[in-house]
């Protein structure tokens, strides 16, 4: 039992390490297409980037691997198999609802994170990142990542949901975590601009919180910054790459 067990949050980690190489790796090959030199100079700090990262795929790993275990082996959590168990409709719910209560787990744990001292211990590592790369996704110490590890874990005991649309949930995860970071908007202007873009979080907002610490908390919606008063908008693409560029030459420490 115990090495199955083990096994499990091998395999685990193996595929989060794996899925953030490959999926940091395309956006990174897209953003020296696009945006030739937008990385220029930054190949330390993409290294640092990377080995956070590949340390917090263990974080993520091993809880991911002890739950996939126990739902293997005895049927824990309230994923399900078999479409018909709930209705249809349920299925874009639970993506939201998923969806909604990461968010809402991230954007309280941030905002505590960027108290001075959570910020020294558990966050610096990931604003280390100036500007911020494809490869920035996972780059968390080791607290932080644990905070993040444990959400879709617990989850999954909470909420009830079918194995495919939970894939789905960690597409959106892990494909939002590296664009966010990547420094260009890839999505159409709706999705960050006009009505929708004023409750759903891209790059455009979210590099915003990297240049400018105190606002724009969330993950995937705006609804807790704008509740809250911390949404300032989306951000210029311009002004972070400059202001990052400073930042990381001078090697200066904004504060948090
Ligand atoms: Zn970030
Ligand atoms: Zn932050």
């Amino acid at each position: 039992m115990v090495l199955a067990i083990i096994l499990s949050a091998l395999a685990m980690t193996l595929i989060v390490g794996v899925r953030y190489l490959i999926v940091s790796g395309v956006f990174d090959l897209a953003t020296r297409a696009k945006h030739r030199g937008l990385y220029a100079g930054l190949t330390p700090q993409i290294r640092k980037e990377i080995g956070w990262s590949l340390a917090s795929s263990a974080i993520y790993g091993v809880p991911a691997g002890v739950v996939a275990w126990g739902w293997q082996d005895h049927g824990w959590t309230r994923i399900y198999t078999d479409l018909g168990d709930w209705p249809l409709w349920y299925l874009p719910l639970s993506v939201l609802l998923y969806l909604f209560a990461h968010d809402s787990w991230f954007y309280w744990t941030h905002r505590w994170m960027h108290r001075p001292r959570w910020f020294r211990i558990a966050h610096a590592v990931h604003h280390a990142s100036r500007p911020p790369t494809a490869w920035a996704a996972m780059s968390f110490h080791p607290v932080e990542a644990l905070t993040g590890a444990v959400v879709i874990p617990v989850l999954v005991f909470l909420i009830p949901i079918h194995v495919g649309a939970l894939g789905f949930v960690l597409a959106v995860m892990t494909v939002m975590g590296v664009t966010n970071h990547m420094g260009w908007e890839m999505f159409p202007r709706f999705m960050w601009g006009g009505v929708l873009g004023g409750w759903l979080i891209t790059a455009s907002h979210h590099q915003r919180h990297h240049d400018e610490y105190k606002c724009n908390y969330g993950l995937y919606f705006r609804f807790w910054d704008r509740l809250c008063g911390t949404d300032k908008g989306i951000g210029s693409f311009e002004r972070r790459s400059r202001t990052g560029r400073r930042a990381a030459a001078a090697g200066r420490r904004t504060d948090p």
